[in-house]
């Protein structure tokens, strides 16, 4: 038999709001916990440490996240993968050398790091003067997102077959960290 948490609810044991599970169309009592729903959730979460390249480069991570699922016997669940950064950014997509030159050419006319960007302007910003400027980093960063969601299936991350996870640095190079966040039974 399998336990399940319902996670946040209140356990006064006396008055139980509840709501039904559209899987198992049984109903779920808060604080009650009916026993078809007890699974073991467990969460891990780890830092992977990543040294980039200079410019624009996207780096593969999903060997890591990989082994650290395998390392977490998690089986089912969620493994939420996120850049800790704002001048990087976490995509899932192909990893093929020439489509990653074609990827920085395309964020480089997108927004050209030679354009003029108040955030730049060091001068005019409340900041130790030797900060970078790297506006068209931060840019290309929040039009690609800083993280992802994967769900894991029996073990396995349920990626399609072209799919990697990658973080895109935007501004090496730099010592950067992503948060590997699991959470399953
Ligand atoms: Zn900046």
């Amino acid at each position: 038999m399998q336990r399940s948490e319902i996670w946040g609810s209140s356990c006064d044991g006396k008055n139980h709001p509840g709501f039904r599970c559209a899987a198992s169309g049984l109903r779920i009592e808060l604080g009650k916990r009916p026993a078809a729903h007890w699974h073991t959730m467990r969460t891990q979460h780890h830092i992977v440490e990543i040294a980039t390249g200079p410019g624009i480069q996207l780096h593969d991570i999903t060997p890591q996240v990989r082994e650290l699922v395998r390392d977490s016997e998690i089986r089912n669940g969620i493994v939420a993968v996120t850049s800790r950064h704002t001048t990087t950014a976490l995509v899932l997509n192909e990893n093929e050398s020439r489509l990653l030159d074609d990827v920085c050419t395309f964020l480089t006319r997108l927004v050209p790091p030679g354009d003029r960007y108040l955030h730049n302007d060091i001068a005019q910003r409340d900041c130790p003067q030797d900060e970078p400027e790297n506006a068209h980093s931060h840019l290309a960063a929040m039009l690609l997102g800083s993280s992802e969601t994967v769900a894991l299936m029996d073990g396995k991350l349920d990626l399609g077959t072209w799919q990697s996870i990658m973080l895109v640095e935007l501004d090496g190079p730099r010592a950067r960290t992503v948060s590997v966040q699991i959470l399953g039974s």
